[in-house]
């Protein structure tokens, strides 16, 4: 899977997902990472990306013409999904990260000062993620975050495939807690049915714990979890 990320500062998302898992994964390439510098496609002689917004108002917008350049430089003439990362964005989840892994690339488009002229939004985008309610200085930090769930996903990247089949999130529950060496650590020792080699009674035990932890911690998520369970006890009856 191909990611593009366009953004004002390519070296801070070139080094922060060159690292560790994502790293073997580009080298195997399993995905590849290319950040393009939005300021490269200014037509302005002083490589000025921003102006001051009509209607008056604090702050910088950046300006339509060098982002739609910077997308053409990657789309050509094609229409390649563009992920807008915004807090105007539908908040950020793993469901929509296994939906974007299906995609063979993906355009991320990083804005800065006040945010981006509408004009070219309404061009290039597809769709407007936020990582939470709250404001960044600039897209990059959220960029990093969609381009590591959205490629850890892609079939390959993790050495086995369970892990993301069990992790948080899938079947709406939380991951239950885990243990490795020594049995006994500051007094606190493995749970017993983890080191009795039962599968079943290990299986129920994490499913025990899943269950536990999502009402505890994310009641909403628990709520969702407990419908669905409604729901597939009446379709079995
Ligand atoms: N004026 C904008 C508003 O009120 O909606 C905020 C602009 S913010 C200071 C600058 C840039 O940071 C945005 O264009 C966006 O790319 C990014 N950004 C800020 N918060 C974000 C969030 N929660 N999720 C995703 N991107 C965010």
């Amino acid at each position: 899977m191909k990611f593009h990320i366009l953004t004002l500062f390519p070296e801070m998302v070139q080094q922060g997902l060159a690292t560790s898992i994502l790293g073997r994964a580009a080298e195997k390439n399993l995905i590849s990472i290319d950040a393009v510098n939005i300021r490269d496609y200014t037509q302005d002689k002083h490589g000025k990306v921003d102006d001051y917004t009509y209607g008056g108002g604090a702050g910088m917008l950046m300006q339509a013409q060098p982002v739609y350049d910077a997308y053409r430089s990657v789309a050509g003439e094609k229409k390649i999904r563009c992920v807008y990362l915004t807090p105007q964005g539908e908040p950020f989840t793993q469901k929509k990260a296994k939906e974007l892994s299906g995609e063979e690339e993906l355009v991320l488009l990083c804005g800065h000062y006040e945010g981006i002229d509408e004009r070219v939004l309404e061009e290039v985008v597809t769709d407007y993620i936020s990582i939470g309610d709250y404001v960044l200085t600039g897209g990059e930090l959220a960029a990093m975050v969609v381009v590591d769930a959205v490629a850890r996903l892609v079939p390959g990247v993790l050495n086995n495939d369970e892990s993301a089949e069990t992790e948080s999130f899938h079947n709406d529950l939380l991951e239950y807690p885990q243990y490795s060496r020594p049995e006994d650590w500051h007094g606190k020792k493995v749970p017993e049915v983890l080191l009795s080699g039962n599968h079943k009674k290990i299986s129920a035990w994490r499913r025990e714990q899943s269950e536990r932890r999502t009402e505890e911690r994310r009641p909403d998520l628990y709520a969702k979890y407990q419908e669905k369970q409604r729901v597939i006890k009446k379709l079995s009856a």
